[in-house]
């Protein structure tokens, strides 16, 4: 495999004030802090003379359209736009090249620089990873506060966004003094925080809602309900009329059960035989370690992994098993 080099943010900063256009990948299932970076990361090169424009194997959901009004309402092409043929790519919150999708596939390649969080990976190109950064918004910042370029009430939304999003609205484990300080720095950039926030946890569609209610009633307990898995049929969501993007949350339903140590929720895709895991850990257990046995990754409490098995119970028994053996 080839090697790719950690970067400084110095180097980082230097080879983006080079101004060429700029194509933003972020990973596919694209979640707020991936939005937020990507978008924030593209106002700033903006502001350093690149062009730049966002990409993503999907399109952008319906709950996070908010973050992109009026900068970027797509994100999915299907083809490279034009004045970008030859544009250099960075890729944002995207650990390995599982997660890119299958984009434009000639455009993965070309990718020269990851920003990134995730300490379970596979780097594919050189890359500046914080793994102690809670979101890849926390990095953005970052850098953009280094580069001397002013910090706009936009890009303040976004890398807002992109940090309650990724801590749980700053609950989870993976929130520090460090993130504190990065939020409190863009609450002084003069935003609206209570509607940011409104936007990504009380707002919820009917179809999220119908995925969480067929979630609750398809959710198995194991050793004495410290372990929660749910199965996701794909005939069921097809039933049901869900998209994908109304099931990203689902681990949230195992996760929040009283005495759940460890969630995991999966979920068939559209080809038979493949399956999506996400998991989850509120106890100090790495479920990184376990997403990478089947391929995958992330960081200690959340991490996902793609595996194939016979049925949806053999894939609930594989997953069980792995956490099972990781704990002992
Ligand atoms: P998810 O369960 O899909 O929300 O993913 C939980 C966390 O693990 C997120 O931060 C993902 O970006 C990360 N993750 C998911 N799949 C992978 C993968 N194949 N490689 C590395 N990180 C991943
Ligand atoms: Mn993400
Ligand atoms: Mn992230």
């Amino acid at each position: 495999m080839a090697d790719f080099r950690a970067m400084t943010a110095v180097e980082v900063i230097e080879a983006l004030r080079q101004s060429a256009p700029t194509l933003i990948l972020l990973h596919k299932r694209p979640d707020a802090d991936a939005v937020g970076s990507a978008l924030a990361l593209r106002l700033w090169l903006e502001a350093m003379g690149s062009p730049a424009c966002c990409i993503c194997a999907d399109e952008m959901p319906e709950h996070l359209a908010f973050l992109g009004a009026g900068l970027q309402e797509s994100l999915l092409i299907t083809a490279v736009p034009a004045g970008f043929e030859g544009a250099r790519i960075i890729a944002v919150d995207t650990a390995s090249p599982a997660q890119a999708g299958e984009l434009v596939p000639e455009l993965e390649a070309r990718v020269s620089l990851m920003i990134d969080h995730h300490g379970t990976g596979t780097p594919f190109a050189d890359h500046y990873i914080l793994p102690s950064a809670a979101a890849s918004g926390e990095i953005v910042l970052a850098l953009i506060r280094a580069s001397d370029v002013a910090v706009t009430p936009r890009m303040a939304t976004l890398l807002y966004a992109a940090i309650s999003a990724d801590t749980g609205c700053f609950r989870y484990s993976n929130t520090t003094t460090a993130t504190h300080l990065a939020a409190a720095f863009l609450v002084e950039r003069g935003i609206d925080t209570a509607e940011i926030n409104r936007q990504l946890y009380e707002a919820k569609s009917l179809s999220l809602l119908t995925a969480e209610k067929a979630g609750f009633e398809r959710l198995h307990f194991y050793e004495s309900g410290r372990i929660a898995i749910l199965t996701f049929p794909y005939a069921l969501q097809q039933q049901l009329g869900l998209k994908d993007e109304h099931l990203g949350t689902l681990v949230d339903v195992a996760r929040c059960v009283y005495g759940v140590e460890i969630a995991a929720a999966i979920r068939e895709t559209a080809t038979p035989g493949v399956y999506r895991v996400s998991m989850r850990a509120n106890v100090d257990f790495d479920v990184a370690a376990v997403a990478a046995r089947f391929g995958g990754g992330g960081h200690t409490r959340a991490a996902g992994a793609t595996l194939t098995a016979d049925d949806a119970e053999r894939a609930e028994a594989m997953i069980l098993e792995a956490l099972l053996q990781a704990e002992r």
